[in-house]
């Protein structure tokens, strides 16, 4: 079959390589120059099992209220006049029962654990270097009652196959060096199985990869306008530079996706959320990190690169605009820079926004649609870089037709 699968961000370029390796003849389409140019390029790199929780939950509903007035919080909500926003905000509203958000958790949860051995898969496979490392991910918090409160929070992801420690001060400086002789934080939470890499390089050599050996064609800076229907099936992505016609079309333009099924009928729950990050170069390597970090209490992430260190934080309800501001980046900077000191070249970083794919009950939709030959494997939220090799191949063993290796039925549209 042909099928075109239309965005080249972490999930089209997955979805490529597992449609190509069963024989298709693939076609991947992006405006952008590149492949992973805006919310794939600069996430904070963890690939993260252990990030499992639904935001909606009933603290978030506290957290939320607290957004409204107080500037310093990470997660900054906006009364807007945005009837999307609104809605999104509602359906979001019914997930915020302990219920939902243990199920919801436990669906993220099966398909995170999957993707990651998914993406060692790939990366084996195809030989691709993407500066990954597979040292772990300390999430530190800064009081006793802040790490016990996350402590009795953790049985889900442990009794489920999660392998976490609790620990105190000392062990935070031996596992981590950074943070030897420090007080910053009174322990944390150690999940040695999750790992890290650069989500943009990976992307780029895997659609490169997938170029060279499996014949998959690259149409970058090509624009899909929308998607035009013959006898209730798509017939071509009507692009700025032609029609683009395929058996088959997946629909995998993140945040954006939105628009384009519109356009056909479809309406998909997904709200984008505005995050920010700074990629800076380590002066001193030797200072650098050795594992994903992330400051629980400043609600900041970070990954090390090879040399250079991702950090990341926020989620603003804005709408789609991807400007940033100086001040957005402050917590970033600060903890960066009370972990680091001039270890890290400021004067070089990379300042960077994006917009999380976000569903209400932060579970993407995977699978087929009421269109019979258009695929969704959209709204993967803040963990679409974890989820990405494995909603892939999801998606290939739905469109194959073959029993996926976990049940396709929770990521279903409905
Ligand atoms: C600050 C921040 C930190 C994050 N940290 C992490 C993390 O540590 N770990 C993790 O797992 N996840 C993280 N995420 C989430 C993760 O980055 C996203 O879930 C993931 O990148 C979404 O991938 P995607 O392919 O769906 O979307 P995108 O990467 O946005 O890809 C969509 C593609 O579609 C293209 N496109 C859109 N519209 C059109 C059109 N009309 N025509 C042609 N092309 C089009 C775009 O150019 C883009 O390349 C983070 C996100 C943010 C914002």
């Amino acid at each position: 079959m042909r099928i075109a699968v239309l965005g080249a961000g972490a999930i089209g370029v997955t979805t490529a390589h597992c449609l190509a390796a069963d024989g298709h003849e693939v076609v991947i389409v992006d405006r952008r120059e590149r492949a992973a140019m805006e919310t794939s390029f600069g996430n904070a790199g963890l690939i993260s099992p252990s990030d499992a929780y639904a935001w909606a939950s009933p603290d978030a509903l506290k957290m939320a209220v607290k957004s409204l007035y107080r500037s310093d919080l990470g997660i900054r909500y906006k009364l807007r006049l945005d009837p999307a926003l609104w809605l999104w905000s509602l359906k979001f509203l019914t997930q915020c029962t302990h219920a939902a958000a243990h199920r919801n958790t436990l669906k993220k949860l099966a398909l995170l654990t999957y993707s990651k051995e998914r993406v060692n898969a790939i990366a084996e496979e195809t030989g691709i270097a993407y500066d990954g490392r597979k040292a772990g991910i300390l999430y530190c918090f800064r009081s006793a009652e802040g790490l016990a409160a996350a402590g009795r929070h953790m049985s889900i992801l442990s009794d489920n196959g999660i392998r976490l420690e609790i620990v105190d001060r000392d062990r935070l400086a031996e596992i981590e060096p950074v943070l030897a002789g420090r007080n910053d934080f009174a322990g944390g939470i150690y999940s040695p199985d999750c790992q890290t890499g650069d989500g943009h390089l990976f992307c780029n050599r895997l659609a490169a990869w997938n170029a060279e050996h499996r014949g998959v064609e690259l149409r970058y800076g090509t624009k899909v306008e929308r998607l035009t229907v013959e006898s209730g099936r798509i017939a071509a992505a009507l692009t700025d530079r032609g029609p683009i016609t395929a058996d088959a079309f997946v629909l995998a333009l993140g945040a954006e996706s939105v628009f384009l099924a519109r356009k056909v009928g479809l309406r998909l729950p997904i709200y984008p959320v505005k995050g920010f990050s700074i990629t800076a170069p380590f002066r001193d390597p030797g200072r650098g990190l050795r594992m994903g970090l992330v400051d629980e209490d400043r609600l900041v992430a970070m990954s090390r690169f090879g040399d250079r260190l991702r950090a990341a934080s926020s989620a603003v309800f804005d709408g789609y605009g991807t400007t940033h501001r100086t001040e957005d980046f402050r917590t970033i900077l600060e903890t960066v820079r009370s972990l680091f000191g001039d270890a890290v070249d400021y004067d070089a970083a990379i300042y960077w926004a994006g917009l999380r794919p976000m569903t209400p009950a932060s579970v993407p939709i995977i699978g087929e649609s009421a269109v019979p030959n258009l695929y969704l494997n959209v709204g993967h939220g803040h963990v679409g870089w974890s989820m990405c090799a494995g909603s892939a191949q999801l998606l290939a063993d739905i469109v194959g037709g073959r029993t996926p290796e976990i049940p396709a039925e929770p990521y279903r549209a409905t």
